[in-house]
């Protein structure tokens, strides 16, 4: 007994007591947990290891060859040891000395060498005769990773397996102590529960974790009381897996904040709360301003690190009464719970404001962007998300509508004016298909002999009850639901329907026709114009197309290549209420232009006027333009265009814009035949 053993303090009562031990009938052995070596055995453990010699078991390294489900056993030994060192713990093991099994009932306990090094005495019972069934299934008891416990009915531990003794942080640990969830210990003392199923959290060592969990009931084979019988899987990666899968499901990848989802769910509740709890607060709704020209001139990379940037910066705002989410684009919002006053709120938005305006740099460059915010207070403007989301976005547009970088309360007068628009724009869309308008022509008339050279085609809306309505209360509708694209085709058709007609009864007068820049912007509309020029056997060289300054303020490519395939085609083309746009006039040589029409402001503002349509006038002569002036409502203003050689005029002092009848009968009696 050269043993470390004789390290131990007490030596020579372990040296007595192993002497006495030597004698035994069946075998006892120690066994290092560290190194993984046998420390000392009597000479009936030789038979049971199947070795020559005490000096050949003791030089045996066993950890050499050992599976990892016997190694991570022994290690947890050590555990149940270091936790509790008066444990004992009674199994059926299978040894394979020289490959070969040998199954025995081992009871193992502790015994400490030193302060820090434990060992495990080891002494078997008897050898076990048991059927193949029985020894497999012991076997596969001890060594599963399946957690399998007995608990007695009042949930005192009566059984665990090795995997489950692993993560009890103590042997005494009781049913109540292990499940997180009451509602899971109330089931099992429901006595009409048999069996139950269930992912639950529950205490462990390793903290608290998820287990997927059968409890089925069951009779104590020693006492032959009632009992649970619970097997556990840990199912926390599983778990993590779907909690990840659900983040994603409700965030934004690109920011991280929550995303509509979420909102639609996790803000209702919170609005709940709070009007629950008699409070009230508010939803506040963000836009970024010009969040396009940073996408459209920098690019989308930038335009991402921008979002992230303003999210960021949100996010430090966030305190625990607000929750920031992105709904998508460059739209934000923010819900305030509760609102203390007034000025909480504003001095929130007023933060808001001066956070997202610190400029960023985006690719070397300083950007700046500013917020508009639209407000909608719960529950004075609605208690359901999707109401004060929808509130708050009005109140937002109202906000830029007013100028950007700034915040709007909704009102009931908002909701009003957006309810009336949106009636306008069903009409407006069963008046397309029930033929309700009308093209107008208004002469365009040469000042020099005063007979009319051209017409400009101006839509009328012919409205079943309220009669005629003029475009100004109804254009900007159009455009703002697309419809603009459709009407403008049927005003153009009529345009050159008319034209043909004309020329075919001898005035062969130029037509213009308003093309609103939604129109301009349309990738075939080229090819369309040119279909309806071909179905109605029209002539593009007498047709004229109008459009704003604002087409022409990017100055881009496709813009300009636009309208050289258009003047390509034959159209002309017109610059449409010149001086109220950029007024440029030293970038008209650019583009393709053969007339500017000046708009009728300043010829109705003569006086004060005159020098710049002089200067219009005299530089359009220059560019080789010719100008017509618009509105001219008085014999003084025609004389006026005389004067500075203004080539032609539009207005009521000729006529009105009038329809297609009246016009053929005007032109019979005042047009020039050889126009
Ligand atoms: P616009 O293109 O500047 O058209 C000229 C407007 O001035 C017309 O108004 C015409 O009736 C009016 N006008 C002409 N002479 C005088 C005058 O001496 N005094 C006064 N006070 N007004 C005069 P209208 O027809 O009400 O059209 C308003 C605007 O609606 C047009 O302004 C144009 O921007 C738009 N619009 C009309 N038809 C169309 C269309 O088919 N397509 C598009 N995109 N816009 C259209
Ligand atoms: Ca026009
Ligand atoms: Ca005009």
């Amino acid at each position: 007994m050269k043993l470390e053993i004789s390290l131990a303090k007490d030596a020579a009562v372990l040296a007595q007591r192993l002497c006495e031990l030597e004698r035994l009938q069946h075998p006892v052995w120690v066994f290092d947990l560290d190194n993984a070596r046998i420390l000392w055995s009597n000479e009936s453990s030789l038979q049971v290891w199947q070795a020559d010699s005490k000096e050949e078991l003791l030089s045996r390294k066993m950890g050499t060859d050992m599976s990892v489900s016997v190694s991570e056993r022994l290690n947890q030994y050590k555990t149940d040891f270091a936790r509790d060192e008066t444990a004992q713990f009674n199994e059926i093991w299978t040894m394979y000395p020289n490959g070969e099994p040998v199954t025995l009932n081992v009871v193992f306990s502790a015994y400490r060498l030193s302060p820090d090094r434990l060992c495990m005495f080891c002494e078997g019972v008897t050898e076990k005769a048991a059927g193949a069934e029985t020894l497999r299934s012991s076997e596969a008891l001890l060594h599963t990773s399946v957690h399998i416990s007995l608990y007695s009915s009042a949930g005192t531990p009566l059984y665990r397996n090795p995997a489950s003794r692993n993560v009890v942080s103590s042997a005494t640990n009781k049913l109540q102590d292990h499940f997180v969830n009451p509602d899971l210990l109330r089931q099992l003392e429901n006595p009409a529960e048999d069996e139950i199923q269930a992912i639950t959290s529950v205490n462990t060592v390793n903290g608290v974790v998820w287990h997927d969990i059968t409890a089925r009931r069951c009779l104590d084979a020693v006492s032959g009381e009632a009992a649970w019988l619970i097997s556990e899987v840990d199912v926390s990666k599983l778990k993590a897996t779907e909690e990840h899968a659900q983040f994603l499901a409700e965030h934004d990848t690109l920011t991280k904040l929550p995303n509509r989802n979420y909102v639609s769910i996790y803000f209702q509740q919170q609005i709940d709360n709070v009007l629950t709890a008699g409070k009230s607060g508010g939803l506040l709704f963000i836009d970024l301003d010009n969040f396009k020209n940073v996408n459209d001139s920098l690019g989308h990379d930038a335009g991402d690190q921008l979002l992230v940037e303003v999210a960021d910066r949100l996010r430090s705002l966030e305190k625990s009464q607000y929750s920031i989410a992105r709904l998508g684009g460059d739209e934000f919002l923010l819900l305030i719970n509760p609102i203390v006053s007034e000025q909480h709120l504003e001095s929130i938005m007023q933060q808001i404001i001066n956070v997202v305006s610190v400029p960023i740099i985006l690719q070397g460059r300083e950007v700046q962007v500013t917020p508009s915010i639209g407000v909608a207070l719960f529950p004075d403007n609605g208690t359901q998300i999707l109401d004060l989301m929808r509130h708050a976005d009005l109140a937002m547009y109202h906000a830029k509508e007013a100028g950007k970088n700034d915040f709007a309360y909704f009102s009931k007068e908002l909701s009003d004016a957006a309810e009336s628009k949106m009636n306008l724009v069903s009409e407006l869309r069963s008046a397309l298909k029930g033929d309700q308008f009308e093209t107008y022509f208004q002469p365009r008339v040469e000042v020099s002999s005063n007979s009319i050279v051209g017409a400009e085609a101006l839509v009328r809306w012919n409205h079943p009850t309220l009669g005629q309505v003029q475009p100004g209360n109804f254009i900007t509708a159009c455009e703002e639901s697309g419809l603009i694209s459709e009407l403008g085709k049927v005003v153009f058709k009529d345009a050159v329907v008319a034209q043909r007609i004309w020329a075919e009864l001898g005035h062969d007068i130029r037509i213009s026709v308003n093309l609103s820049p939604l129109q301009f912007n349309e990738e075939h509309l080229v090819d369309e114009l040119l279909d309806i020029v071909k179905e109605h056997r029209g002539n593009p060289k007498k047709i004229e197309l109008e459009i704003t300054e604002s087409v022409l303020l990017g100055h881009d490519r496709c813009t300009i290549d636009k309208l050289h395939r258009l003047v390509e085609c034959g159209f002309e083309i017109a610059i449409d209420d010149f001086g109220t746009g950029y007024s440029n006039l030293a970038y008209l040589h650019r583009y393709p232009i053969s007339c500017l029409k000046i708009d009728r402001s300043f010829i109705n503002s003569m006086d004060s006027a005159t020098p710049i349509i002089e200067l219009i006038v005299s530089m359009a002569k220059l560019f080789d333009l010719y100008v017509v002036a618009e509105g001219v409502e008085t014999p003084e203003q025609l004389e006026m265009l005389h004067k500075f050689y203004c080539q032609e005029y539009q207005g009521y002092l000729f006529h009105k814009p009038t329809d297609f009848k009246s016009f053929t009968a005007l032109m019979s009696q005042h047009c020039n035949i050889a126009a």
